[in-house]
């Protein structure tokens, strides 16, 4: 069935390591600084050199999220459009959608005093919405990475697969994790190059909901009445940032911003 879920192709074979991605990414969110081997606060998307293979990490957009199935308050929701998206308004600060991620993709501006968790948006707000590729992939000059329907992708990476025996046949991100809406074409075996090949191609709420129909009543009250507690500390720790502020204290430029 035909879907108008949007996603991003990446083939490592045509990937040259030229950093315009992870630097037009930075742009988009108006970070300054080179490009960062790793994924933080202030590195959204990254391009890490594995043995000669230029690989792209970043949010894979899961198809049904394990970091929004985690987060209780439902700070993190997958968009119809493909997108997951995080609202900082409604965060706890829990960091579950840390742990629940099998990708490792979520950070978490340890930097500020009122930190909120920082990932992949693929520019949802700013362009996506209104019809525009993400910033990635309008910067690669190689077309390594390449923005349109998630069908019309998981097409073109089936044509190529089949008309070039160097590719491995295999789209990863079609179906693990119950599928991503970041698909990518590599001519070495995912494993290889740091892939999590998943034991299932269950989506993890799935998986994750099993265990936890099996879960003590008192852990998962626990857990909500903790993230409740986190919730009231945090808005009071902020509140007083707020106040202090005012009596001229210094803090971190740009702070209120984020916190607004
Ligand atoms: S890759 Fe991780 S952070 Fe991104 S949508 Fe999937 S579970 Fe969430
Ligand atoms: S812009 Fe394209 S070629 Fe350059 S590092 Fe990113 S994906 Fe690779």
């Amino acid at each position: 069935m035909a879907t108008n879920k949007k996603a991003l192709l990446i083939d490592i074979t045509k990937c040259i390591g030229c950093q315009a991605c992870a630097g037009a990414c930075k742009e988009a969110h108006g970070v300054t600084g080179d490009p960062e081997p790793k994924l933080s606060e202030t590195a959204l998307t990254v391009v890490q050199d594995k043995n000669g293979k230029f690989v792209r990490k970043q949010c894979l957009h899961c198809e049904q999220p394990a970091c929004g199935s985690a987060c209780l308050v439902g700070a993190i929701t997958k968009t119809a459009a493909g997108p997951v998206v995080y609202d900082k308004s409604k965060c706890v600060g829990c960091r579950y959608c840390m742990i629940a991620c099998p990708h490792s993709v979520p950070r978490y501006e340890w930097s500020k005093l009122a930190p909120y968790m920082k990932k992949c948006d693929m520019c949802y707000d700013k362009r996506v919405s209104k019809g525009q590729p993400t910033a990635c992939a309008e910067a690669c000059p190689v077309g390594a990475t390449i923005f349109g329907d998630r069908d019309e992708m998981l097409r073109e990476a089936r044509r190529r697969i089949l008309d070039d025996p160097k590719y491995v046949p295999h789209i990863y991100g079609e179906r693990e994790y119950g599928g991503a809406s970041m698909l990518f074409l590599s001519d070495v075996e995912f494993e290889k190059l740091g892939f999590m090949i998943p034991p299932t191609e269950a989506p993890l709420p799935e998986v994750s909901k099993a265990a936890l129909d099996e879960a003590p009543m008192v852990v998962l009250v626990g857990g909500t009445m903790l993230a409740g507690l986190y919730w009231i500390t945090n808005r009071r720790r902020e509140v007083l940032l707020a106040e202090a502020q005012k009596k001229t204290l210094k803090f971190p430029v740009g702070d209120e911003e984020e916190r607004s």
